[in-house]
């Protein structure tokens, strides 16, 4: 049988695990921390439990098609409920809450601004489109080629490629409120609207076309999902297994080293942060110089927060963003000049509101989230000052006390991201999809100097969310199918 060991055990290693495994491969995963999921893992602590990264469950026929490849379904292994409302946006001097049907969002797009609920459909429509040409044919490429990207439907819209979701957004709606509600998606995909090309608007229709789904029990029922699934299928799973070399031999990989044992293997995957699994060759093996990463647009880092109420909060749906403050000038302050932000956006959930497994009897869970520049200076001080920040803006906000009702508290910030993902500068969610880091213009999936070195994951093709990184293990394995079939 070939042997294939795989680095790492986020959602896109699972997912290559199970395509690989399932194709008749011996497939053994190895994750450095003990317990799988990668940013995707959990906490349950004092009855609360916490997804500790990705909580917005989008484009339910991603994760749906995945196990239908493997003649299940998400049924099979965990409920979903659709969110109604899917969330509220607080503002300065306003609140915006999101249906869960496109009528509902028109009439509140009306109340905002008189005759905006026209342009919207329209607006939507054109994202639908773009939605099935990106999902159904552009991001199942490997990004090998520039050709790849040129088809009859990328062709009519070639426009589209240039100008950006920001300004497509402006020539349609006027009112501010409006225009940040519609440039919220694309920031999943780590740069600024204006930096991303209105092509991306695919990502509005995720949100109001397809809607806001939750897993009963958390995000990590989907890990708990695909790795059931991938033991199911033979998949060997290693946990407190850090790898520490990628083994060359004669200008191929013939296994990895283990905590200090040598596995030997036919080809490796590794879906760790793309730079430090280069780190793991010798520097002559490596494809991407400092200089190159260092050169790259980035998604944000973020200082989280996971917080326990013992009690019930009011005025807060299960997903809230706190747009009360200058959208534009955060924005600076993670992409053109990095520190630590003035007044800072943030987003809240409470699952608990919706999915009363998630916390104890008459509590609440919160996980708080900052998105800030990669690689800023991470101290307690620093974490405690925005903490106090965000909980007087949120209880002005909301209209109610909460402090003296935290009855548990953890953080997670750059420093974390670095130690347990070995992330890149404690970048979060990977490396932007701007146009000139799109497809092709991506880290490989197959590395150019070492025959049977592969790549998966949200800095390499498509991108970084849960549903690209799911796509991205597909496309892994099926380069290794086609490279072992050649
Ligand atoms: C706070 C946060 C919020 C997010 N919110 C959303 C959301 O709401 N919706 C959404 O779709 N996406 C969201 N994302 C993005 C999404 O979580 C990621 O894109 C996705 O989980 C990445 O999966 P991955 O497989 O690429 O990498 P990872 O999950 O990072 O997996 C990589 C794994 O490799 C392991 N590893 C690293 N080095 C080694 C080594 N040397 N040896 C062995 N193992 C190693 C790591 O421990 C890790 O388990 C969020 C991310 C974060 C951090």
């Amino acid at each position: 049988m070939t042997k294939v060991s795989i680095i790492g055990s986020g959602f896109s290693s699972l997912s290559a695990a199970c395509y690989l495994a399932k194709e008749g491969y011996e497939v053994s995963i190895y994750e450095k921390n003990d317990t799988v999921g990668g940013r995707a893992r959990q906490i349950k602590k004092e009855g609360f439990t916490f997804d500790i990264g990705p909580s917005w469950y989008w484009m339910p026929d991603i994760f749906e098609k995945f196990f239908n490849d493997f003649g299940k379904s998400t049924k099979d292994f965990y409920k979903l409920d659709k969110l109604s409302p899917a969330y509220k946006i607080f503002f300065s001097d306003d609140e915006i809450t999101i249906g869960d049907t496109m009528d509902k969002i028109c009439d509140e797009f009306e109340r905002i601004e008189t005759g905006s609920s026209k342009p919207l459909r329209k607006f939507i429509s054109q994202a639908q489109e773009n939605y099935d040409i990106a999902i159904n044919k552009i991001v199942l490429k490997p990004g090998l080629s520039p050709l790849e990207l040129i088809t009859k439907d990328t062709v009519t819209r070639i426009d589209q490629f240039f100008k950006t979701i920001s300004s497509q957004v402006r020539k349609n709606f006027k009112n501010p409120k409006l225009i940040s509600t519609l440039e919220f998606p694309v920031l999943f995909l780590g740069a600024k609207p204006s930096k991303t090309p209105s092509f991306y608007s695919f990502m509005n229709f995720a949100d109001f076309g397809l809607g806001t789904w939750h897993p009963k029990g958390g995000m990590y029922e989907v890990i708990k999902a695909m790795r059931d699934l991938a033991k199911s299928l033979g998949v060997t799973i290693n946990t407190n297994a850090a790898v520490e070399e990628i083994n060359v031999l004669e200008g191929r990989t013939n296994g990895i080293v283990v905590n200090g044992e040598t596995i030997i293997s036919d080809y490796v995957l590794s879906g760790a942060d793309y730079c430090h699994s280069e780190t793991l060759l010798k520097p002559e093996f490596r494809q991407y110089s400092d200089a190159y990463w260092n050169k790259k647009i980035f998604a944000p880092s973020s200082l989280l927060f996971y917080v326990g109420f013992d009690k019930k909060l009011s005025n807060v749906e299960h997903h809230n963003l706190f747009f009360d403050t200058d959208f534009e000038a955060h924005a600076e302050d993670i992409y053109d000049n990095p520190k630590w932000p003035e007044k800072p956006l943030f987003y809240v959930n409470f699952p608990s509101i919706t999915d009363v497994t998630m916390a104890p009897n008459n509590c609440e869970t919160g996980f708080f989230l900052i998105p800030i520049a990669p690689d800023l200076e991470d101290t307690e001080e620093l974490r405690q000052q925005y903490f106090d920040i965000i909980i007087d803006r949120f209880e002005r906000k909301t209209a109610q006390k909460v402090r003296d009702n935290i009855i548990f508290k953890e953080s997670f910030c750059v420093k974390d991201f670095k130690k347990e993902y070995n992330s890149y500068k404690g970048n979060a969610y990977g490396m932007a999809n701007t146009l000139m880091q799109t497809a092709f213009l991506r880290p490989n999936l197959k590395s150019k100097k070492v025959k049977n070195l592969y790549f998966t994951g949200q800095l390499t093709v498509p991108g970084p969310g849960v549903p690209p990184s799911i796509i991205s293990g597909k496309l892994a394995a099926d380069l290794i199918k086609k490279h072992q079939s050649n």
